[in-house]
């Protein structure tokens, strides 16, 4: 099947409620439009250089997540170019987005990256440490809390993922009630969106199963 075909029958089983993220990392600026014109909303990249080459040549309007890791060294790059920052896990990166918003005349949306498994080595802020890092964002003036994102381990049976969605349905649950804006709950990749949205997830990043493997060179 063809990009478009790919996207459009995730789409259309997906629904309008669920905000499908196409990852475009690693798959050049034409499967970035492909998906676009099949009706692509938004699309996702993992990495500040590549997506600045991308949307460089890139002559639609869509709404641009990061959805990598970010080093500070390039805050102020992505500040300029994402619409969404979903990979907030420290008051370090917090503050620095807020300080690169602020001189770009910005509010910057971001989530916070929950690391709900507790893996070692990876990112994502700890649940204990959640509380502190949105009590600092919030008192952040260019910053605006849309939700919170969480990459699930790649298990071999996937439906041990579904108890960590579930836990950070809990967590988004408890805090939307007393915030404004807090609508995106970002979880689900290829392997695991399905049961993701089954828990709650209203925004999915799928790369694969639109674009096919990856090529890593
Ligand atoms: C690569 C990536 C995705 C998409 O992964 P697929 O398995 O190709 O769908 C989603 N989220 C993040 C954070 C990623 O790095």
């Amino acid at each position: 099947m063809s990009v478009a075909e790919n996207f459009r029958a995730i789409k259309t089983a997906l629904g309008d409620k669920i905000i499908l993220v196409a990852v475009t990392k690693n798959h050049g600026v034409e499967a970035m439009r492909e998906a676009i014109d099949a009706g692509a909303s938004d699309i996702g990249e993992n990495r500040v250089q590549e997506a600045a080459e991308k949307f460089q040549t890139l002559d639609r309007q869509v709404t641009r997540h990061l959805i990598g890791h970010l080093q500070t060294n390039k805050v102020k790059a992505a500040v300029k170019l994402f619409d969404v920052i979903q990979s907030v896990d420290s008051q370090h990166l917090a503050a620095a987005i807020d300080k690169a918003a602020a001189a770009a005349g910005k509010v910057q949306d971001i989530l916070i990256q929950v690391n709900v498994a507790r893996e070692e080595q990876k990112s994502g802020v700890l649940s204990e440490d959640l509380n502190a890092l949105i009590t600092f964002v919030d008192a952040a003036k260019n910053l605006r809390l849309r939700g919170l994102m969480m990459i699930a381990p790649n298990f071999d049976d996937v439906e041990e993922c579904r108890p960590l969605f579930k836990r950070m349905r809990n967590l988004f649950d408890e805090l939307k009630p007393a915030r404004e804006a807090f609508d995106f709950l970002s979880m689900g990749m290829t392997h695991d969106y399905k049961i993701a949205v089954e828990e709650g997830a209203n925004v999915v990043r799928i790369g694969t199963a639109i674009f096919g493997a990856r090529l890593y060179t």
